[in-house]
């Protein structure tokens, strides 16, 4: 069998979804791992890097097992001949012609994001493994914007007080976001509706925002707040955000738009000079004046919404995937390298989004 990496073509995507030290542990198994020409660049990562490893560089595209970072076009996966195996981010929720063509094309396709978040799974988790790289990088992004030191300073000039960071939606992604500012010498205090997340907010060394409202759903993820609780959750956020200096915010709910827990007023009544970085950007974001993509500034306050924090830290962040993903293959491929997918599997079946049903029948 071959795997195929090919060349992220997203603008300012720079993952690539295997990286040299893993090719061996593929390599072992008889797989033979073929990149497609320029397609580590981005991280860092040269094609003789590769060749090195043990890989070759070639046309990616028709590999037996192709794997990706992002979603590919229609176009890309016309490409793709029938039979192939597909894995990478393919964003099936929103993707659903991407998918439809997958299945027309005959192509098995697992998705990352649909991979249950079980404990035998966890080393497959690329949403963890990314959303750990993102919450690391919103915390330098608005360090880096905010006119102010983040820790606290006694110098022969003067006292500098620690910056006040909030991290509103606690999973992955903010309890990284909370370690880091915390690292920086920061303030940090964190808000989520799970309460069973006050307990790692406090384990990071971070202060527990308890605004008296409480949404588990399923899965370990959020529900969806009612008419009435999101108007009391935006009132007494909107009491407490004016003060932070710094407010980073995370909060999704699967399959919905990101719940507003910024309102302009929020906005208006932070000091000067403050900074919210907006990590919900993609489905909408957290903040009532966030613009997905940009760095505006409003009532003074810069809101940053960067869409692909991991891309932006490819070296780790392709190491971390190309691990999740190198598991994933270890699943469905058997020791003599011969294609293994046993639909009965919850993490196989989890994860596939096309070719199930030509399995079975
Ligand atoms: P996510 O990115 O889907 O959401 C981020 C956070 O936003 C969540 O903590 C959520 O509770 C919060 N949120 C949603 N609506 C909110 C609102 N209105 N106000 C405030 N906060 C709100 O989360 P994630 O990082 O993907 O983690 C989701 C769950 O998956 C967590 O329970 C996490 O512990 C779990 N998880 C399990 C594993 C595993 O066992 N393999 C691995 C990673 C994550």
């Amino acid at each position: 069998l071959t795997i195929g990496v090919v060349k992220e073509t997203k603008p300012g995507e720079r993952r690539v979804a295997l990286v040299p030290k893993l090719i061996e542990r593929l390599t072992r198994r008889g797989l033979k791992v073929v990149v497609e020409p320029g397609a580590g660049a981005g991280a860092q990562l040269a094609d003789d890097v590769f060749t090195e490893a043990g890989a070759t560089t070639g046309d990616a595209w028709s590999a037996d097992i192709v794997l990706t970072v992002v979603p590919p076009s229609i176009a890309d996966i016309e490409r793709l001949k029938p039979g192939t195996v597909l894995i990478g981010f393919l964003a099936p929720l929103t993707n659903t012609d991407e998918v439809a063509a997958m299945k027309k094309a005959g192509i098995t396709a697992f998705a990352v994001e649909s991979i249950p978040r079980i404990s035998r799974a966890q080393g497959m988790d690329a949403l963890s493994s990314q959303a750990n790289v993102a919450g690391y990088r919103a915390v330098l992004l608005a360090a880096q914007r905010l006119p102010k030191f983040f820790p606290m300073l006694t110098t022969a000039a003067g006292t500098v007080p620690p910056a006040k960071a909030l991290v509103l939606g606690v999973g992955v992604a903010g309890l990284q976001a909370l370690a880091t500012a915390k690292r920086l010498g920061a303030q940090a205090t964190g808000y989520d509706v799970r309460p069973e997340v006050a307990e790692q907010v406090r384990s990071v060394g971070a202060q527990w925002l308890d605004l008296g409202i409480e949404a588990a759903g399923e899965g370990g993820y959020a529900r969806e707040l009612t008419e009435e609780e999101r108007a009391r959750q935006q009132q007494r956020l909107t009491e407490a955000i004016g003060g932070f200096d710094v407010v980073i915010t995370t909060a999704l709910v699967p399959g919905r738009k990101a719940p507003t827990l910024v309102t302009a007023e929020a906005v208006r009544g932070m000091k000067a000079g403050s900074v919210i970085v907006d990590m919900a950007g993609e489905t909408g974001g957290n903040c009532e004046l966030t613009d997905p993509g940009k760095d505006i500034v409003a009532h003074d306050v810069t809101i940053c919404s960067p869409l692909n924090l991991p891309a932006e830290m490819p070296v780790h962040a392709s190491e971390l995937y190309a691990r999740n993903l190198t598991e994933l293959l270890e699943l469905i491929v058997d020791t003599d390298g011969k294609l293994a997918i046993d639909f009965s599997d919850e993490v196989v079946a989890g994860a596939c989004v096309a070719g199930r049903d030509e399995e079975v029948n």
